[in-house]
């Protein structure tokens, strides 16, 4: 008798192949078959509906999110079975328990505790807290680069090179999938191309991956493509373009030149992979975004609030409306927050990119999903952080028709999963670990909305975590059964 036998489903194997009907049994955390189950411990009709393997979730910052929240509720309820962690060059590890990661970080890094230095010690201490989904990591660039010469904003010398190096080495060594940039950010932006491949060089004899919140995503897209693609030329790594994005109204429709810049370069030989989010906001740190010299008026005038420790009533508001109300200029408004004690720390929205572009950036073959939510559930986070894997389910294929179901799902999981190196994962094969989801393609929907954004969607019934249902039903189980994975290596025990 196995554990748990799901009857009666519609499985997408993760392949891109059509769905057939078929049971899929577990056992022991893992798929044991699929056809015709025998007798479980736990059986669950499945009422034709749809097995999928579990989402995997290519851009999250939730290294801090496995210890604030380690029932990862906003993941777990969009059929997210893993994320990986780490992105834009702000990563948890390496860590000097001396130091601010939160502060360095412009708080994306919130929740990360101070009680390892390493990936190892990461991995050690959020499985204590038992996660309730997998998580894979990146080294970060800026993270790293804090740490051998603060905020130094200069080329670094061959000793603070050399520390970088040993910093992404150990990384490497330990599991992680790659490493990562964030050339906007403070001190990504800092650095020349030169610095940044050789980082990613030692990524180089692990297979791993480069994978970049590039230098500019707006006027200057194309040139920050061509950067991208020398670094991994150069550095001879597989280089993974994260939320592909062409910033700014001047600049809405350049993601085609983008994706067919990138396509030339697949064609020669190189690989390149992308990831997008479903929405046309963005959202960060909102100092990052404006010369407090010279403050942008169009990007002002599209900004919402997330979340604002300074001044918590502009939560969930347009800075235009708020400064109307005031009589005030909305470049004074902007500066108002950003100088507040803490104003720093605030998280905005931006209405920057257009929804034909992201309707491109989702016909494209090699383009997978990343939430890029900032799990801070104070304030109004971006609703991407809860409804991305639905959104592009039931918005994009069923109402849209932007690409196939089982094309959406491969792209959901066999792609990343192969990318982003997650062993025996990403598929519904015998022999495969059991991460699943069932859910409605008649129905799944995002609900989360920026006025509402902490809805979890709906059309999702029941999620499996290696073996064991962590959502069913509506309702979160608590079971606790994710793990922490290593590329290409069994997962961290
Ligand atoms: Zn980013």
């Amino acid at each position: 008798m196995t554990d748990l036998a799901i009857r009666n489903v519609q499985v997408l194997d993760g392949s891109g192949g059509a769905a057939f009907a078929a049971d899929v049994e577990v056992d022991g955390g893992r798929i044991v078959s699929v056809g015709k189950a025998g007798a479980a411990k736990r059986e669950v009709d499945g009422e034709e509906l749809y097995l999928a393997p579990g989402f995997i979730d290519t851009h999250s910052h939730d290294d801090g999110a496995f210890f604030r929240y380690p029932g990862m509720e906003f993941k777990l309820a969009q059929g997210v079975t893993t994320v990986v962690a780490g992105n834009c060059g702000f990563s948890a590890i390496p860590a000097d328990p001396g130091a601010d990661a939160v502060a360095a970080s412009g708080g994306i890094l919130a929740g990360v505790p101070t009680e390892f230095t390493d990936l190892s010690g990461y991995f050690e201490a959020a499985l204590a807290r038992k996660p309730a989904i997998n998580n894979m990591m990146l080294v970060g660039h800026n993270t790293v680069r804090t740490m051998a010469m603060g905020m130094q904003q200069r080329a670094p010398t061959a000793t603070e090179l050399a520390t970088m190096r040993s910093h992404v080495e150990r990384a490497m060594e330990q599991g992680a999938c790659g490493f990562s940039t964030g050339l906007i950010y403070r001190p990504g932006r800092w650095s020349g191309t030169d610095e940044v491949i050789e980082l990613a060089k030692v990524a180089q004899p692990y297979g791993a991956l480069y994978t970049t919140h590039m230098r500019n995503e707006g006027d200057r897209l194309l040139e920050a493509v061509e950067e991208t693609l020398r670094i991994g030329a150069e550095s001879g790594v597989h280089v993974h373009i994260s939320h592909h994005k062409s910033a700014g109204k001047p600049n809405w429709g350049k993601v085609k030149d983008s994706l067919a810049r990138v396509d030339r370069a697949i064609v020669e030989g190189q690989r390149v992979t992308l990831d997008v989010y479903p929405y046309t906001a963005g959202s960060g740190r909102m100092i990052e975004y404006f010369n407090l010299d010279k403050i942008d008026r169009a990007l002002a005038e599209v900004i919402r609030i997330a979340s604002c420790p300074a001044f918590r009533e502009l939560e969930g508001r347009m800075l235009v409306d708020v400064a109307a109300e005031r009589r005030m200029d909305v470049t004074d408004l902007v500066k108002e927050v950003l100088t507040a004690p803490l104003g720093d720390r605030t998280i905005c929205i931006q209405f920057i990119i257009d929804e034909a572009d992201v309707e491109t950036n989702l016909a494209h073959a090699d383009m997978m999903v990343g939430s890029d939510g900032i799990p801070d559930l104070r304030g109004r986070p971006h609703p991407r952080l809860f409804g991305t894997f639905p959104r592009v389910l039931g918005h994009y294929v069923r109402d849209r028709g932007v690409l196939g179901l089982e094309e959406a799902v491969r792209r959901m999981t066999s792609l990343s999963a192969e990318t982003f190196g997650l062993l025996d994962r990403g598929r519904v094969q015998e022999g495969y670990w059991a991460d699943l989801v069932l859910f409605d393609p008649a129905t799944i929907v995002d609900t989360a909305t920026y006025d509402d954004p902490q809805r979890e969607p709906t059309g999702i019934s029941m999620v499996v975590v290696n073996g064991e249902i962590a959502f069913e039903s509506g309702a979160h189980t608590g079971v606790g059964a994710g793990k922490m994975l290593r590329y290409r290596q069994a997962a961290f025990e």
